[in-house]
């Protein structure tokens, strides 16, 4: 068994971004610039953009935080949407996800630009991904299929299954992994709450990505001997041990799964530290297609 390092990985990803984003700067160009909008104080969110920010500095990105307010409305979100959409600083931007309930989170996705769309999250990238043309890819699915490709594992032709059908995670990733992409060419079963006798699709799996959002749901006997097993869960749980007072939980059962599998990704360290390296990459490829002779 061997682990996908996460972590490791990207790192690489990020040293890679570092370097391209060193040559355009001494090239005279000014480098990319990505912009995150915090509504609220929902303590994941805060730490997921604060993450994404210092990720930004590290790599040479210019970054941008702005905060609003639990109680903004949704009206002068749009505003602010509507005026990074025009600005040409400003090569792409996200909307730090759950927002208030008062807040239509899908007319807000749909507001941004697809173009600066670095969440992938738009109607229309989710659109061309399902069409074999993704250019702007969600960035935890985008994590799962590098770490794949990183890893030399062979994707065409096997039989996976992914357990959850969110926007975000399940479907994108079945897109990708079944689509004409390099890391695809899957056959690929999507699974979810109402799919019966579940264990026994995930145990047809050569590659099988988990994401529920349940601790520890796949066990040992849900698995088939020598799978690829992606675990995208993460739960947090109160844990006084811990320096953050809380512990990170996978969806799958690691002791018992680990042993079977060729490979798989903890938790933490897994999918986790990709999801961001993933959005620079983004960022760095929508200067690239629609900002390509920026100047400072
Ligand atoms: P959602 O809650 O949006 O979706 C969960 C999916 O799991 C749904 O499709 C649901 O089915 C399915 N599901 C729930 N219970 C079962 C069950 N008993 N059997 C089969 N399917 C089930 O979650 P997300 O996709 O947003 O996230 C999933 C997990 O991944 C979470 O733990 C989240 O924190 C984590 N995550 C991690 C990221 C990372 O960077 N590592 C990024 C994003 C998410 P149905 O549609 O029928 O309700």
């Amino acid at each position: 068994m061997e682990i996908l390092d996460g972590k490791k990985t990207s790192a690489q990803v990020r040293e890679e971004l570092r370097r391209e984003v060193e040559q355009i700067v001494s090239a005279g160009h000014r480098p990319p610039h990505l912009v995150a909008i915090l509504v609220g104080d929902n303590g994941a969110s805060i730490t997921y953009v604060n993450a994404k920010v210092k990720a930004c500095q590290e790599i040479g990105f210019r970054s941008s935080l702005i905060k609003y307010p639990a109680e903004v409305s949704q009206g002068e979100l749009l505003d602010k949407i509507d005026e990074l959409n025009n600005d040409p600083t400003v090569d792409g931007f996200i909307v730090q996800l759950p927002l208030p309930v008062h807040i239509d989170e899908k007319l807000v996705t749909e507001s941004i630009r697809p173009e600066k769309d670095v969440d992938g999250f738009h109607p229309v990238n989710m659109g061309r991904l399902a069409m074999g043309q993704g250019v702007l890819l969600p960035a935890t699915p985008a994590g799962i299929v590098e770490l794949l490709r990183r890893y030399d594992i062979a994707t065409s032709g096997k039989r996976a299954v992914v357990v959850g059908r969110s926007n975000i995670v399940g479907i994108p990733v079945s897109l990708l992994l079944a689509g004409k992409y390099p890391t695809g060419n899957c056959t690929v079963t999507i699974c979810h709450s109402r799919t019966e006798n579940l264990a026994e699709i995930t145990r047809q799996a050569d590659i099988l990505v988990a994401a529920i959002g349940s601790p520890h749901f796949i066990k040992g006997d849900m698995v088939k001997q020598g799978a690829v097993v992606i675990d995208v869960g993460i739960t947090r749980q109160p844990d006084a041990s811990k320096k953050s007072g809380f512990a990170l939980l996978g969806d799958v059962d690691y002791e018992q799964v680990a042993p079977k599998c060729s490979y798989i990704t903890p938790v933490p360290g897994g999918v986790g530290p990709m999801t961001i390296a993933m959005l620079m990459k983004n960022t760095l490829t929508a200067m690239k297609m629609y900002a390509p002779h920026s100047d400072k």
